[in-house]
């Protein structure tokens, strides 16, 4: 199947918003085996966009428009595509119905104008959106496919994972596609692909390797005819992947680094403090979700050893930028908050004299033992490589806990 995504809005055109929908649809696509030939970005013009609407039902099978489905006067996308399809628009009594509910649930009358987002053409079915007023189209027509979904992300995320994929996973005919993403921190794209590229000789399964913050992710896609036989193709890649890879894995899919940690300090009952010196406190906001996360401190280097640490100023003085220093700062927050653990990381975005600039020293400390790591990462970056660095080690020493 061929497809194509067209996103309206005169705004994406200014440069007033940056779109992320046509990257999203593309990653799903390709995911579900569908091949997708253009990408089109087009203004708030109802002739602009018909006549883009009739190239592209000419050249693919799949249609996806997205935006233009609002109650005002520049959201023009149905009257387009009931323009390019030949059908008249009308009222749909249940989802009027629908749209008024909406309403009324947040104690408002409907404004006339959103009367708009009650209609359909003959061959459209509506697509509920439970985060919007706005519902989706979905069309068939002459061996076509047109899907008009909303514009704001989170709308149109929701409206493809709940009503769209599952469609489409039941019909696509023949395949089934599965992937699954390998998430590393420690190595670099480059090498990540020198290591894991030699098993990729074939099409099937595919290999994607992606530069994330979180470090790189490399995600395998197996087509077959069964699911069992796809899922089969990915344990075994999956396999070898890991065992070259090894402790440079830390997670899977959906994983986030900072859910894993918590997970684990739950597992094990254990109360964990932070302290980030040189950082905006970042590490501090990823774990502030847990229970078993007490408090971080936020310090600026200069000072640092004077605020609470009365035995640390050699550190700071000659190697503030070290990774003892981290670890007599974890000390100190565990004494301050009453922890069993603490993460401290402290870093410097520009060159100290000493060390590079973008140097960064972790030290995890507790339970009697300690971790330690050092990078340098690009400096503009540093906050949220740092952020990631520490949670990787904070990871790696929770999993070596008995
Ligand atoms: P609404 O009912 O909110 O008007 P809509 O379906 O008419 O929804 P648009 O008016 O095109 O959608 O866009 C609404 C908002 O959704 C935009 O202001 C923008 O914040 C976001 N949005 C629209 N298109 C994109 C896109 N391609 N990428 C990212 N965000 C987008
Ligand atoms: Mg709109």
């Amino acid at each position: 199947m061929k497809a194509e995504v067209i996103c309206t809005g005169t705004e994406l055109l200014c440069g007033e918003i940056v779109d992320t929908n046509s990257p999203y649809l593309a990653e799903q696509l390709r995911l579900l085996g569908i091949d997708l030939f253009q990408i089109t970005l087009v203004g708030d013009d109802p002739e602009r966009l018909h006549a883009v609407l009739q190239r592209s039902l000419e050249r693919v099978d799949l249609v996806i428009a997205v935006g233009g489905l609002g109650p005002t006067e520049d959201d023009i996308t149905r009257e387009a595509i009931a323009q390019a399809i030949g059908e008249k628009m009308c009222v749909d009594p249940d989802l009027e119905e629908w749209i008024r509910g909406v309403f009324k649930r947040l104690g408002r009358e409907m404004p006339a104008e959103n009367i708009k987002q009650a209609m359909l053409i003959p061959s459209a079915h509506p697509i509920p959106n439970p985060r919007g007023t706005a519902p989706g189209w979905w069309v068939k027509k002459g061996g076509k496919t047109l899907l008009a979904l909303p514009g704001p992300p989170r709308e149109l995320q929701r409206m493809w994972e709940k009503e769209v994929l599952p469609e489409f996973r039941s019909h696509l005919p023949g395949e089934v596609i599965f992937s699954r993403t390998i998430k590393t921190w420690g190595l670099s794209e480059s090498r990540v692909d020198e290591l894991v590229s030699p098993l990729f000789f074939s099409p099937n399964p595919t290999l994607g390797i992606y530069a994330k913050p979180d470090g790189i992710w490399v995600r395998i896609i197996a087509r077959a005819a069964a699911k069992e036989t796809a899922k089969e193709i990915i344990r075994s890649v999956e396999a070898e992947i890991s065992s070259i890879l090894k402790d440079h894995i830390w997670g899977f899919d959906t994983d986030s680094l900072e859910g894993i940690v918590m997970v684990l300090l739950e597992e094990k009952k254990l109360s964990l403090a932070t302290v980030e010196v040189g950082f905006g406190g970042l590490l501090a906001s990823f774990l502030s979700p847990s229970p078993q996360f007490k408090g971080g401190l936020t310090l600026n280097p200069q000072q640092a050893g004077t605020m609470f640490i009365p035995n640390i100023g050699s550190h700071i003085q000659h190697e503030f930028l070290s990774v003892e220093a981290a670890l007599d700062f974890g000390e100190a927050a565990i004494r301050y908050f009453g922890t069993n653990l603490s993460l401290g990381v402290v870093g410097a975005a520009v060159d100290t004299g000493e060390k590079r600039a973008g140097t960064i020293c972790i030290g995890v400390v507790g339970r009697g033992r300690k971790r330690t790591a050092s990078g340098i990462y690009p400096p503009y970056q540093l906050k949220e490589r740092a952020a990631f660095a520490a949670l990787f080690e904070l990871r790696r020493f929770l999993c070596e806990l008995s």
